[in-house]
């Protein structure tokens, strides 16, 4: 709800028994509710920092594995036995 618009629609002269009191209330509401957005979408935008981070660190990590027992992509065969394809490096995703 607007509460300017809320105000805006009351007919000029019109007389409301407790109408400044609930307008301060409505305004404090908002004014709490504005702050408490502003405050989330900081520790949001903390939080995605800090996990792109997190996420571009454990990209750049080194895999450990066996050789014997892992399957090369492209022909198949033990990396380590059978496989004959070129030795590049490989990205394991
Ligand atoms: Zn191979």
């Amino acid at each position: 709800m607007d509460p300017i618009k809320l105000v805006k629609s009351i007919p000029s002269g019109t007389k409301i028994e407790g109408l400044r009191e609930s307008l301060i209330k409505i305004f404090y509401d908002h004014e709490i509710q504005m702050s408490l957005s502003a405050g989330v979408a900081k520790i949001f935008a903390t939080d995605l920092s800090n996990l792109s981070k997190r996420l571009r660190t454990n990209q750049k990590r080194g895999v450990s594995f066996d050789a014997s027992e892992t399957i090369c992509s492209v022909c198949k065969e033990p990396i380590s036995i059978d496989c004959k394809c070129p030795r590049e490096p490989f990205l394991i995703i």
